[in-house]
């Protein structure tokens, strides 16, 4: 069916200004982890006129509010993440962070700024609205498993009907201002934590015959790892193996007993993500013993594989280029390895992520800082095609 989509865009156009102006009080006070009163305040001063039914957490500092329609019909669930980074920002904006050691850096107040938006936008269409609304402020993305959090609490029962649809925008300065970008399938990695310990024994450098050395079973695991991921793994279901941080030692002529290593695991399917943490056990702890020594593996499971619904992710891309044009609405060629909590909504409800470009028009796409960068700046003017994406892709699943 076709929209109105003319209507949502000068709607979000409307509302820019507000968003704006929410994202750059966001931006200024920003907060990390699973407990961010702040910046739940702010949301709830926002919504507070809409006439919401809001929840709180109880373990966090999330927010829930749900907009029931004037007649009945589905649940559709749209998220935003409120959480920031522990950096220090450098971009030298007007509105930069007052917070020492703290940035907003993934633009995640880009997000709560949007997705608030939406709800304005929506609240307003309230007599179209068959089914409802549950709008998902979730704090703790960046590694605290706040999506997690929230499904324990109940987040799906919320409204005692389980959403036939999920939607999240992630805003990024890797593509171009103003275009939605997503893909069918698989569209982030999994991401594990892997400690490893190499157990040797002590002595003096000059005499290893009386030690045993864990240094030299220390880089050839991190070497055989790379070996074990060219040839075990399944190039076209890929998998990355990165030790990042290898300790061990202390001076130049002692021997240490022990060699510690660190290192990350991503993967595109449970199927490789399974196998890669079996090989790494095998190869770490067999290269360990070939030189009689044990090795510990510890593999801290982190997010799971974020893997969009496909004919969620073909409607949102088909909704955004008639929104848009189709030249704002691209198919992603790969995945990127980096990782996302809304993973787990995403294993309970068919949905979708999709980028939400945002690169400067002074910059490039492929040189701008990226998230996560001192550096990185949003171009503002994308937030109302996020605002009018969230509305629309809400509208468009209530009414499939
Ligand atoms: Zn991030
Ligand atoms: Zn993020």
């Amino acid at each position: 069916m076709t929209r109105a989509y003319d209507d949502i865009l000068q709607q979000a156009g409307d509302l820019a200004e507000r968003t704006i102006d929410f994202r750059r009080r966001l931006h200024r006070r920003p907060e990390i982890g699973l407990q961010l009163p702040k910046t739940q305040e702010a949301i709830l001063a926002e919504i507070g006129d809409l006439g919401l039914e809001v929840r709180t957490g109880t373990s966090t500092t999330s927010v829930t509010a749900v907009l029931e329609g004037t007649s009945d019909g589905p649940t559709v669930l749209l998220r935003g993440d409120m959480d920031a980074l522990p950096l220090t920002e450098n971009t030298g904006l007007a509105f930069t962070s007052e917070v020492d050691g703290v940035m907003h850096a993934c633009g995640h107040d880009t997000h709560v700024a949007m997705l608030a938006g939406a709800a304005r936008l929506l609240a307003d269409r309230r007599a179209e609205i068959a089914g409802r609304v549950v709008f998902m402020f979730q704090p703790g993305e960046e590694g605290f498993h706040g999506a997690r959090h929230m499904l324990d609490e109940g987040l799906l029962d919320t409204t005692g009907q389980r959403p036939t649809g999920a939607f999240a925008l992630h805003i990024t300065s890797m593509f171009g201002s103003g275009t939605i970008n997503t893909r069918p399938g698989p569209l982030l990695a999994s991401a594990d934590t892997i400690r490893m310990t190499v157990q040797g024994k002590g002595g003096h450098a000059s005499a290893p015959h009386y030690a045993n050395d864990p240094i030299p079973v220390a880089c050839e695991i991190v070497i055989a790892l790379q070996t074990m991921v060219t040839r075990r793994i399944d190039i076209f279901d890929p998998a990355v193996v990165t030790i990042a941080h290898v300790t061990a030692g202390t001076t130049d002529n002692v021997i240490p007993a022990t060699a510690s290593l660190e290192g990350t695991i991503r993967a595109l399917s449970a199927e490789t993500r399974g196998r890669v943490h079996e090989l790494l056990r095998q190869v770490a702890q067999g290269i360990g013993s070939a030189h009689g020594m044990q090795v510990e593996v510890d593999i801290e499971a982190g997010y799971p594989v974020t893997v969009n619904d496909d004919d969620f992710a073909s409607s949102v891309h088909a909704l955004a280029g008639q929104m848009l044009g189709a030249d704002r609405s691209c198919v992603m060629d790969t995945p990127i390895m980096g990782a996302e909590d809304w993973s787990y909504v995403l294993q309970e409800v068919p949905g979708a992520m999709a980028f939400l470009g945002a690169c400067p028009p002074d910059l490039e796409p492929d040189t701008a800082p990226g998230n996560h960068s001192n550096l990185v700046v949003f171009d503002e003017a994308a937030l109302s095609t996020g605002v009018a994406t969230y509305a629309a892709v809400a509208l468009d699943t209530l009414a499939r």
